[in-house]
């Protein structure tokens, strides 16, 4: 009896086993989200593993069964807070999580759609979100799930019921910061960056004790300021007034606000950082370190390695917050570990992420007015002067009036804006979503002012082609070529993702859901959603048929900022529903 009793035992144990990784009872793991690339049964983390490359290795959907794709159901996120949905669906043990717009969080069933449970942030008045009040996606560890809200705190809820288990403060929202970006998990660390950069905040990057949220460590993103480790100093960013005059480093700007990504074979976590303050750059003379820059940080310390600058001295809000992505490539014969970046400021960006030397960078998108290329030698860009936009002049009657207007392409809302790319693995080519405007934009007289917009700046988007804003775009890293191009009249404003079954899906504000082949950019398949989808798509396997989700709400910056370009578009209806598809059984 007793030795049944334990060979009973033994195999529960074995089956327990089994089953563990992602599906034992204490959730995900950080070892968990590390392998959430290859683990095709879920998706743990925002860009489909923490290096953000949004390629999903499953091949049941592919280029030449995509046609019969069917939506296998819609869940409506409801109320009266229907704005941009940018959120990247999480999939774990028969649940889609998505955030929504007004910092919600709602936990669907990922088989039938029924609601689980709906979390809505309770937020103060006057929080100052620059551009539209979304939220990017969630992140999940153990029984928690974890969101960054507009008032700039951090939440984590039980993933099974909605409820709070902690609470942080991250930033002062009175001072302008909010944050809108799913946050990164790390060896059981939640990682956040802030936003706020047209506020006059500083960038900050934090980690925080994954179980109890308390502060780990803090990286100012900007020049003179002080890092902590424990409560304790870390070390200054950069040396004090090295790039920045007098005391323009303490509102200087260089948010975090797209959050990062993480490099387990490097040990590095990669986090951009937004333009500096104000906009007008006469105000800051100097490359204004490290605004506009990709940083390579120790996860362990929040130690800078590394940085590279997109846009010293930016003057066009060109923030550099994109993601960065590692990837392998052979280049000149020699296998590099390398990462990738397509920068607002309209230039393809590869560096070796060892060290941050500067591999290559391209061009991604028709015009750039503000510079001729970037300097092989130096990684620098060659600025062309007449781009950058005057400084404000006092006039006869000593009156200061706006400086000498420029038009300036890409418009300050970017070559290529929070809206992740892909990169596939199967044809080495980074999809991105990108677009093609222009701006008149001048500098005006501005003094900081808590909670205030810190500009010192005005501007007008324009077109600048007949037939298109949008264009998604193949780029071949190693030549730096564009492969193919599919372009779309709105402006792209949602993420990409690419499988291995020859696929690339995105979505248009014209309310489609769009799938492409891979190698030739040939359009297979789009879906009319309802409303614009400006959110990311993602795939996962389940009950052994391949799923599709993504989000579909009209919103984000352009309908705000958009100008003459905003009002093209101002017939699209607003929105917030999950769209989940799959192909038919028979
Ligand atoms: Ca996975
Ligand atoms: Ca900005």
């Amino acid at each position: 009896m007793k030795g049944k009793i334990s060979r009973y035992m033994a195999s529960f144990v074995a089956m327990g086993i089994m089953a563990a990784g992602p599906l034992h009872a204490g959730g995900p793991t950080s070892q968990d989200l590390v392998d959430d690339a290859k683990s095709t049964g879920d998706v743990l983390t925002y860009g489909m593993g923490p290096q953000g490359q949004r390629f999903s290795p499953l091949t049941k959907l592919n280029a030449d069964n995509i046609k019969h794709l069917v939506p296998a159901f819609s869940s409506s996120l409801g109320g009266e807070k229907q704005r941009g949905q940018e959120s990247q669906p999480l999939v774990y043990d028969g649940t889609i999580y998505v955030t929504g717009s007004y910092s919600r969080m709602f936990a669907f069933d990922s088989r039938t759609g029924e609601k689980k449970w709906e979390y809505d942030a309770r937020l103060p008045d006057g929080i100052m979100p620059c551009c539209d009040v979304v939220n990017r996606g969630a992140a999940i560890h153990g029984d928690k799930i974890i969101f960054a809200t507009l008032d700039a705190h951090l939440v984590a809820l039980n993933r099974l019921t909605g409820k709070v288990i902690w609470n942080k403060a991250m930033a002062d929202y009175q001072a302008g910061y909010s944050a809108t970006a799913a946050p990164l998990i790390v060896k059981d660390m939640v990682i956040t960056g802030n936003s706020g950069g047209e506020f006059g905040i500083v960038g900050m990057v934090q980690a925080r004790n994954v179980e109890t949220g308390e502060l780990i460590w803090e990286r100012p993103t900007i020049e003179g300021h002080m890092g902590t480790l424990h409560g304790q100093p870390n070390g200054m960013t950069g040396k004090l007034n090295a790039s920045w005059p007098g005391d323009m480093w303490k509102t200087g700007g260089g948010a975090t606000w797209l959050g990062g990504t993480y490099d387990p074979e490097t040990n590095l976590i990669f986090f951009g950082t937004g333009n500096p303050g104000p906009w007008n750059s006469h105000m800051r003379p100097g490359d204004n370190l490290y605004s506009a820059s990709t940083l390579a940080l120790d996860p362990d310390t929040g130690v800078i390695k590394w940085h590279y600058q997109t846009t010293p001295h930016d003057g066009w809000d060109f923030d550099g917050v994109n993601e960065f992505i590692p990837f392998d490539a052979t280049v000149n014969g020699k296998a590099m570990k390398l990462g990738a970046k397509a920068d607002r400021n309209g230039y393809f960006y590869v560096l070796d992420r060892t060290n941050g030397k500067f591999v290559s960078a391209n061009k991604f998108v028709m015009q750039t007015t503000w510079a001729n290329g970037i300097n092989a030698k130096t990684g620098r860009p060659n600025f062309i002067e007449e781009g950058r936009p005057g400084a404000p002049v006092v006039n006869a009657k000593g009156e200061t009036e706006k400086g000498k207007v420029v038009f300036s392409s890409p418009s300050f809302l970017g070559g290529k804006n929070w809206m992740p790319m892909a990169f596939s693995q199967d044809t080495g080519l980074f999809y991105i979503p990108s677009n093609d405007w222009g701006m008149e934009i001048w500098n005006e007289p501005i003094a900081y002012k808590k909670g205030a917009a810190f500009l010192g700046a005005g501007f007008t988007i324009k077109p600048i082609a007949e037939d298109h804003i949008g264009a998604l775009r193949a780029m071949d890293p190693k030549t730096g070529k564009i492969v193919w191009e599919y372009k779309n009249k709105a402006p792209l404003w949602g993420g990409v993702l690419t499988t291995a079954g020859n696929l690339v899906f995105t979505g248009t504000p014209e309310g489609y859901l769009k799938a492409f082949d891979a190698k030739t950019g040939k359009e297979l398949w789009k879906f009319q959603t309802g409303s614009g989808v400006v959110g990311s798509p993602i795939t996962w396997e389940q009950d052994g048929e391949q799923y599709v989700a993504v989000m579909s709400g009209w919103g984000g910056a352009v309908p705000l900022w958009g100008g003459e370009v905003a009002k093209t578009f101002k017939e699209i209806s607003q929105g917030g529903s999950l769209w989940v598809f799959k192909l038919p059984k028979d």
